[in-house]
């Protein structure tokens, strides 16, 4: 099964707000609550315990960026 998320053309579409090394994020289609994002990793992961050390500060950095920009 192919995943959607780890599509070249997904990760450079103008849907992508914020980007860093390791995550990109966007609005989510179907939001819960506004300003619903999506946090995604570049390196595909099924799930949260599979991500490396060097990944988890970028992703508090991007995840601090998507609040200031959800505010
Ligand atoms: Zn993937």
């Amino acid at each position: 099964m192919s995943c959607p998320y780890c599509n070249p053309e997904y990760q450079d579409s103008d849907r992508i707000v914020l980007k860093n090394e390791y995550w990109f994020a966007n609005f989510d289609n179907h939001p819960v609550s506004k300003g619903h994002m999506k946090i995604i990793p570049f390196r595909h992961v099924a799930m949260f315990t599979e991500l490396m050390d060097e990944e988890l500060i970028p992703l508090v950095s991007i995840m601090n960026n998507s609040k200031k920009l959800i505010k």
